[in-house]
């Protein structure tokens, strides 16, 4: 075009025309993602003129983050968006753009929170890419698309910690809230692996309450129930560090211990014992416990498990209230 022949005061109107044209064709093409896109309700567009440092977008990521267009500066620099980047994400988004930016990537893709107006979180799934260098590959123009994705995050999470709360509740043992037989067992595996790695002694402690079965008939099965969870109690606050106990079976308990030594081993099982044997339980019940220790010497899991029972026997067999190892 010639704007010779234009006077000063036409050439404003030219350019006052242009805006307007300009503005009905972003109109029109915000109506058209709206039309395009089924998730028409959280999907934004943006174009970011980068040597200008401003961002043109459709309201939708505004209106999400609580503002309307009218709280917004009439131009809206990157930074509106990039000083309310949550700081945990404030790095990992600036590196996805720079590496956009600098040619590294063809687009980037990115999840970022971003605060709001009334102070809470809003998560946005934001891809986009440079649409425009220079001669010198300079980026000049930059677009792309946002999603608010606050929603589906928020699902995730909640799933996220019901399967955390799945997984503990699989391992658990209902009645006495320590490690059930399975998750013993895995322990118990993962342990062994690692002494024989690491060439690091480790232990093992079968308990198993005495004259059971006695307490159960006179006392009635929730009595019974009652005595298991206070045992599991004072043995689970005799150990410490990376011992874990679990239930190994109806009124037994399996102690494992790390960089334990069988001499160690007993020593613990002796003191668990007496523990045991002092505590007042109710209805002035006595209520006492034999152990049998052994140590891993890089035999199979069962021969691992069938010393630590033979010597439980033999504590049984020599009037039971003993540890042996
Ligand atoms: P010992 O000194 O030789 O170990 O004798 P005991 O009576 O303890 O041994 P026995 O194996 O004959 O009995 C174990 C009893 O434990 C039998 C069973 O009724 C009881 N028992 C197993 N699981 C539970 C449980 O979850 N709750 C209750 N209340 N009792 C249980
Ligand atoms: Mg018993
Ligand atoms: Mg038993």
């Amino acid at each position: 075009m010639d704007y010779e022949k234009y006077s000063r005061n036409q050439l404003i109107e030219i350019i006052e025309e242009l805006k307007l044209l300009n503005e009905a064709l972003l109109e029109e093409k915000e109506n058209e993602d709206r039309l395009d896109f089924a998730w028409t309700g959280n999907l934004g567009h943006w174009y970011y003129n980068i040597r200008a440092n401003k961002v043109v977008f459709n309201p939708l990521k505004v209106e999400a983050l609580g503002y309307s267009m009218e709280d917004l500066p009439e131009e809206v620099p990157y930074q509106f968006f990039t000083e309310r980047l949550h700081p945990e994400d404030y790095e990992p988004t600036m590196d996805a753009m720079r590496k956009n930016m600098m040619g590294l990537t063809p687009v980037y893709e990115c999840e970022y929170r971003i605060q709001a107006k009334d102070g809470s979180w809003k998560w946005f799934y934001d891809r986009g890419q440079v649409t425009k260098r220079d001669l010198q590959g300079k980026p000049l123009f930059a677009a792309g698309i946002v999603f608010d994705i606050t929603e589906r995050k928020a699902k995730l999470e909640e799933l996220e910690m019901e399967n955390r709360m799945l997984t503990v509740e699989s391992m658990t043992d209902a009645l006495t809230g320590i490690r059930n037989r399975g998750a013993i067992m895995d322990e118990l595996k993962s342990r062994m692996e690692k002494s024989a790695i690491y060439k690091s002694p480790l232990s093992i402690v079968m308990f198993d309450i005495d004259h059971f079965k006695p307490i159960n008939d006179t006392k009635g099965h929730v009595f019974g129930d009652l005595v298991l969870k206070q045992v599991a109690k004072i043995i689970n606050e005799e150990i410490r560090g990376l011992d874990t106990l679990g239930r190994y079976g109806g009124e037994e308990f399996l102690l494992i211990l790390p960089n334990t030594s069988r001499k160690s081993a007993l020593q613990v099982a002796e003191r668990i014992r007496r523990k045991v044997a002092e505590a007042a339980f109710p209805d002035d019940v006595r209520v006492t416990i034999s152990g049998g220790a052994a140590e891993y010497k890089g035999m199979e899991l069962l021969d691992f498990i069938d010393k630590a029972d033979q010597n439980l026997y033999a504590s049984k067999q020599n009037g039971r209230n003993k540890v042996t190892g």
